[in-house]
């Protein structure tokens, strides 16, 4: 474990993060796809932040920058303080260690052809220690923390003849016999039975609380991350559009695009099977020709003409900690409790109009 303690700051500081990946548009021409766009995001010692957006939001990009699997193009990435981008040698190789990733498919991140024992024992060849003896005692005590028991048994089985949540906890198992401070986990459980979804979320809790890891959890799912992460950050087309603790992001959503996520998560409710969700009109935007202006405008039912698809809304913070990137909540107001909380008057037919979606949901 890394000498890093809460009075030292944020484990984890994305500074103005954005991440440009370049396509071939013609044989002498790229065009530049823009994954991920001035990002800034702390995370403390301990805490959880669930990244939530659609496919091609940028919230995978996102997690793989801060491992430093892809590389920043502006902005930078600091973890226990240090920028990752200036690490090489001995200082990437402990990075590599204390930062760790758990992926969504379990079934293409093991290879076949290995035991488990073997593959929770692979990190330990490049990261220690040498001793064999020592390396087994790593694997069955990782094993046995993710509850894959009896370890010895385990150890010796081919993943193909494992279940889904179990392969997921062999993944697991490989992240933290490094004893991780950070970790990055992408949907991890997204292609796992339904049955197992819980387990693996709650076994990912219990070891953060035994370990005091910082978590990124990546996920489509908001039902996941209401009940999984501390916060909630809201990505859409590469930008954090909204971010607030949890709960507050789940009761009171100010963003049109978080309420219409919400209203269009299930219910468990056997009345309401029938029911009709509202579903927001229109595809995410191209990463490679994106709107002036807010990204959200072409498919937001209460966008401001004349002002939403000419400026960005800057991400401003509203009250508690809660912080939204929408011209409905102007910055000029932000700073005022009693504004802030309620939208500008300029925009009130606007919010209304988001209102309207949210609510046809509730009574429809
Ligand atoms: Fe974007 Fe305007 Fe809609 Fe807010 S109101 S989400 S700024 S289009």
């Amino acid at each position: 474990m890394s000498e890093w303690t809460a009075e030292d700051g944020p484990v984890l500081r994305i500074e103005g993060l954005s991440v440009r990946f370049y396509v071939r548009k013609s044989f002498f021409s790229e065009r530049p796809i823009a994954a991920v766009t001035d990002v800034s995001l702390d995370l403390a010692m301990g805490e959880t932040v669930a990244v939530v957006g659609e496919s091609g939001s940028g919230k995978t990009t996102l997690g793989r920058a801060t491992l430093r699997l892809v590389d920043a193009s502006d902005g930078q990435v600091v973890f226990e303080g240090e920028d990752i981008a200036g690490l090489e040698g001995a200082a990437m190789l402990s990075f590599r260690r204390r930062a760790q990733a758990i992926f969504q498919d379990p079934f293409s991140s093991l290879s076949p052809y290995m035991r488990v024992g073997d593959l929770v024992a692979e990190p330990l060849v490049i990261h220690g220690p040498s001793d064999r003896s020592e390396q087994e005692a790593a694997v069955i005590e990782a094993l046995e923390q993710v509850k894959l028991s009896p370890a010895a048994e385990f150890a010796d089985k081919y993943p193909h003849t494992l279940s889904g949540g179990q392969r997921q906890r062999v993944s697991i198992a490989r992240a933290m016999v490094l004893e991780p401070d950070y970790l990055v986990a992408d949907e991890p459980v997204s292609m796992i039975d339904a049955s197992s979804r819980a387990e693996i979320l709650y076994l990912l809790k219990e070891l953060q609380a035994q370990r005091d890891l910082t978590f990124l959890y990546i996920t489509h799912d908001l039902a996941s991350a209401r009940h999984f992460a501390d916060r909630i950050a809201v990505m859409y087309a590469g930008r954090i559009v909204e971010l607030a603790p949890a709960e507050a992001l789940i009761e009171d959503a100010r963003h049109p695009y978080t309420q219409a996520l919400l209203a269009a998560v299930p219910e468990a409710d056997p009345q309401n099977r029938l029911r009709q969700r509202p579903v927001v009109g229109g595809e995410p935007p191209d990463a490679g020709d994106l709107p002036t202006g807010c990204a959200f405008a072409p498919r937001c039912p209460a966008a401001i003409a004349g002002t939403c698809e000419r400026e960005i809304p800057p991400l401003v913070e509203l009250d508690g900690g809660h912080e939204v990137a929408c011209h409905l909540y102007p910055a000029a107001s932000a700073s005022g409790v009693s504004s802030a909380t309620s939208p500008s008057s300029d925009a009130a037919d606007s919010t209304s109009s988001a209102a309207r979606m949210k609510g046809s949901s509730d009574s429809g």
